[in-house]
């Protein structure tokens, strides 16, 4: 017996299979093949860095168009089904249809197989960012810190090596530290008092072969006293250049 669909009522083939009596080409056109639990996306976007909330991480990007990037790559798949017969669904690829802004519009085209025979459908998707501070602009807004060590142009790998080591023997810094923040080109520590700053600047320093610098920055008045922030640089000498 051959199969046949209930809408069209064309015959099951190679190309256009029918599956619980549907045939491919009227599952797309009923828009059942993929299903997306939303259309809308209301995402969190911190107005002074520009990171994205992807779950429960804050996540660096370069702007908007970076930031729709992350969502689609992490966001669409999640709230992807496929449709009835519909196996290895996936994003295959995106455009904007208006340009990345607080809105916009994506159409993000999704291939899959029906049956055996791959098909790629577009679905637009509206995405929100909901113009907020993520927890590290708040807390450098706030001043809570007190230190600042800025290590630059070093290897990333290596690093994060000395640090481990560093971190996991001095329980006093792990208490000081206050956040660790990646940048294109180094890393900021920052801590909530001076002396562990300094400690860690200084073996690190001494590990890595680093130039150590201090800087002040006059930050206003605590309980009568004029506090003054500590900036510490590390960078590789001039001379191993
Ligand atoms: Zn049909
Ligand atoms: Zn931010």
């Amino acid at each position: 017996m051959t199969r046949f669909c209930i809408y069209c009522g064309r015959e099951d083939s190679p190309d256009n299979p029918v599956i619980n009596g549907v045939c491919l080409e009227c599952r797309i056109k009923r828009g059942e093949i993929v299903i997306l639990e939303k259309n809308e996306l209301w995402i969190e976007f911190c107005k002074v860095c520009g990171s994205v909330k992807i779950g429960y991480k804050w996540i660096e990007t370069r702007g908007f168009a970076d930031a729709i990037n992350h969502i689609v790559e992490n966001i669409v798949p999640v709230i992807t089904k496929p449709g009835p017969g519909v196996s290895n669904i996936h994003v295959d690829s995106y455009e904007l249809v208006t340009s990345a802004s607080w809105r916009t519009v994506i159409r993000v085209y999704f291939k899959g197989l029906y049956g055996s025979k791959e098909f790629k459908v577009p679905k637009d998707v509206v995405v929100y960012l909901k113009p907020t501070k993520c927890p590290r602009c708040k807390m450098i807004e706030s001043g809570e810190f007190e230190a600042v060590l800025q290590i630059r142009d070093v290897n990333k790998r290596e690093l994060e090596k000395y640090l481990e080591k560093l971190f996991s023997r001095d329980k006093r810094l792990v208490r000081d530290l206050v956040d660790y923040i990646e940048s294109s080109n180094g890393v900021d520590i920052y801590f909530y008092n001076h002396g562990a700053a300094r400690k860690l600047a200084r073996r690190l320093s001494s590990i890595m072969g680093l130039e150590y610098k201090e800087n002040y920055e006059v930050a206003g008045m605590r309980s009568g006293k004029q506090r003054a922030r500590l900036y510490i640089s590390l960078k590789p000498s001039a001379e191993s250049h």
